[in-house]
């Protein structure tokens, strides 16, 4: 099954891209994911992107579709893959429609203020990536690791409300975009994790 998740930052589309493909056996193609490392690598990719990223801007259409069609030519998508954070474009939809068969969308709704909350209270790990809540933390360590937790330079309060901004200039259009094709599911993203979960395995009818 190949599948795209669709919803604005904060969402939890990458907490629940992890538990889905583990579930599903497929690979979770995270796009934020592969620019982060590529700025930390110093890459040419990752040194184009940063400014866009602290900004809270889009990388340029032509820089993630090219890094996704690479992804996705890949062995271990043959079995379906997952892709989190793209498209955000209709630019970039159009073009993943000419190399790729999707299968479903799933939109994780949550409310501007809710984000906003969840995105300036969250806290990365530097060592594994795992992310965590300021309202629900004892100590700035990772519980699964003990690396050091910080906050993402696009997590500041400025930067939120300009990735919410683009969310709904560009990449919201992609909801009518999509059901337009059919392929639209919603879930409700503001509910407890595993009640996300388990309504994103029910539209995906696994
Ligand atoms: P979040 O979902 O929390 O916004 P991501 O990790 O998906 O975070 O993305 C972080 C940043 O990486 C975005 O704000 C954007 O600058 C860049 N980015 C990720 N995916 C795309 C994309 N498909 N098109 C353009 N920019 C992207
Ligand atoms: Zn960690």
């Amino acid at each position: 099954m190949n599948v795209i998740f669709l919803g604005p930052p904060g969402a939890g589309k990458g907490t629940q891209a992890v538990r889905v493909c583990e579930r599903l056996g497929i690979p979770q193609i995270s796009t934020g994911d592969i620019l982060r490392r590529a700025m930390k690598e110093g890459t040419p990719t990752g040194l184009a992107a940063k400014r866009y990223i602290d900004a809270g801007a889009l990388v340029p259409d032509e820089v993630v579709i090219d890094i996704v069609r690479e992804r996705l030519a890949m062995d271990d998508c043959k079995g379906g893959y997952l892709l989190d954070g793209f498209p955000r474009t209709v630019q970039q939809a159009e073009a993943l429609a000419g190399f790729a068969d999707i299968d479903a969308v799933i939109d994780i709704e949550v409310s501007d203020e809710k984000l906003t909350e969840r995105l300036s209270g969250r806290r990365v790990c530097l060592a594994c990536g795992g992310t965590y809540h300021v309202s629900r933390l004892n100590g700035n360590v990772c519980e699964k690791c003990g690396g050091e937790l910080i906050q993402r330079n696009d997590d500041k309060p400025e930067t939120v409300l300009s990735r919410l901004k683009v969310y709904h200039e560009q990449t919201a259009p992609l909801i009518e975009w999509y059901s337009a094709r059919g392929l639209l599911r919603t879930v409700d993203g503001a509910q407890p994790m595993d009640d996300c979960f388990a309504a994103i395995l029910k539209a995906l009818g696994v």
